[in-house]
């Protein structure tokens, strides 16, 4: 298995992850809001934003959204 090992600050447990693994954020980068469960997770790795941000602003803005276009921050 290619893998890389990561190490806490005290060394005091080790994870082991693959090596192209990369940490999915906490918070939409479109609202700014908390993921709220694993669908959001999931809709973040598909459509890069929440559930929410999904309804409400990509899937309107469909064609524009894939061009890379993001609503203002409020
Ligand atoms: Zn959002």
């Amino acid at each position: 298995m290619d893998s890389k090992k990561i190490y806490t600050k005290r060394n005091t447990v080790t994870r082991i992850v693959p090596k192209n693994w990369k940490k999915t954020p906490v918070d939409c980068p479109v609202c700014g809001f908390a993921f709220r469960d694993f669908d959001d997770v999931l809709n973040y790795k598909t459509h890069s934003c929440c559930k929410d941000c999904d309804l409400i602003y990509r899937q309107p803005n469909s064609k524009k959204w894939e061009k890379g276009w993001r609503p203002d921050k409020p």
